[in-house]
């Protein structure tokens, strides 16, 4: 398979007029040379956060607090998950993964509720999708074992070690919320020595030397945070000390998209193009163990091809951040996925 346009190659996305060579699902080699088309090539996103059971209720809940929200069980979608038919919560999250790999998402790392049973369900989703689920059972070990992880809600909900150590002697992954409303849980959750944490708004220094001593990766949801009133996460000091990779959270509360969370990200951030479209794709990758997220040879080519000539992109003068700033669903052409 030969694909031609401007290649963002490597680690820091460095432009490349030419043809990229895929052979066995794998980037072969990246050759210089004159293009015929104006597409743009980068590596498929990688979503490194997501609830996509609660796609049932998009849009619920307007004025609710983070806690009435979200809380598990009583919050107003643990409320709507178990109202909902299996039929219903399937359909809904097909639709959400379909339109996931519409907008360029290669995989996603999702925190699934409903125990056992809602890993069946997801799994069932995803056999019919190219896009990737690394799913993490929430609420049983019984869950873990059927999943590729455990999810844990925060360690201000329960004491997580006993699903800790399962999962680790599973050599699964497991991850954890610290830090979204306050910062009581941070200190439990490390405590964890968890494969990653979510959100993290609300790290203070010490939080921030414990993460980079044990190389604990944070997954960051910006417009999550801001949606639901709780802050925005010092993404800089994330940044300087440990792998931060971003995600969309529940879509109950935002669209799956990625372009938007980098939109959004750049826009609340000092962060450079590069460093915002590394959380989006490699960073991710890493965290969820795969071998994506770079176009350089010998990775796998799990890709996104964008029309450089649509109404929206024509002309651009810097690829990179006209990929994080104003890219949409609407200029992807192709979505690759081995
Ligand atoms: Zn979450």
């Amino acid at each position: 398979m030969l694909l031609e346009g401007t290649i963002l190659s490597g680690p820091e996305f460095e432009p490349v007029e030419g043809r990229l060579v895929i052979e066995d699902g794998h980037i072969d080699s990246i050759e210089h040379a004159t293009a015929r088309t104006d597409n743009i090539i980068l590596p498929a996103f990688i979503n490194a956060h997501t609830h996509i059971g609660d796609s049932i209720a998009k849009e619920a809940g307007e004025g609710l607090s983070l806690e009435e929200l979200v809380a598990p069980p009583d919050g107003l979608k643990h409320r709507l998950l178990a109202a909902a038919t299996r039929e219903e919560l399937i359909g809904s999250m097909e639709r959400t993964v379909s339109l996931m790999q519409a907008a360029g998402t290669g995989a996603f790392i999702e925190f699934r509720e409903g125990g056992v049973d809602g890993v069946r369900a997801i799994k069932e989703v995803l056999d019919q999708f190219e896009t990737e689920g690394i799913i993490l059972g929430r609420e049983t070990i019984e869950a873990m074992e059927q999943a590729d992880g455990f999810g844990a809600s925060g360690a201000n909900d329960g004491e997580f070690s006993r699903e800790r150590n399962a999962t680790a002697r599973a050599e699964k992954l497991f991850g954890i919320h610290a830090g979204e409303v306050d910062s009581s849980d941070i200190n439990p959750a490390l405590d964890l020595d968890p494969d990653f944490l979510v959100h993290m708004v609300h790290a203070e220094p010490l939080h921030f030397e414990r993460v980079e001593d044990s190389e604990t990766p944070v997954v960051v949801c910006p417009r999550s945070n801001a949606a639901t009133d709780v802050g925005l996460p010092d993404i800089r000091s994330l940044l300087d000390r440990t792998t931060v990779a971003l995600g969309t959270d529940n879509v109950m509360l935002n669209s799956p998209s990625m372009f938007r969370e980098m939109a959004f990200t750049e826009l609340i951030s000092d962060l450079s193009s590069v460093e915002i479209l590394q959380m989006a794709t490699r960073n991710g990758a890493e965290i969820a163990g795969l071998n994506c997220g770079v176009i350089s040879e010998g990775m796998e080519a799990r890709l996104l091809v964008l029309d450089g000539d649509s109404d929206n992109l024509t002309g651009v003068q810097d690829p990179v951040r006209a990929v994080v700033r104003r890219a949409s669903i609407s200029d992807v052409s192709e979505v690759i996925i081995p």
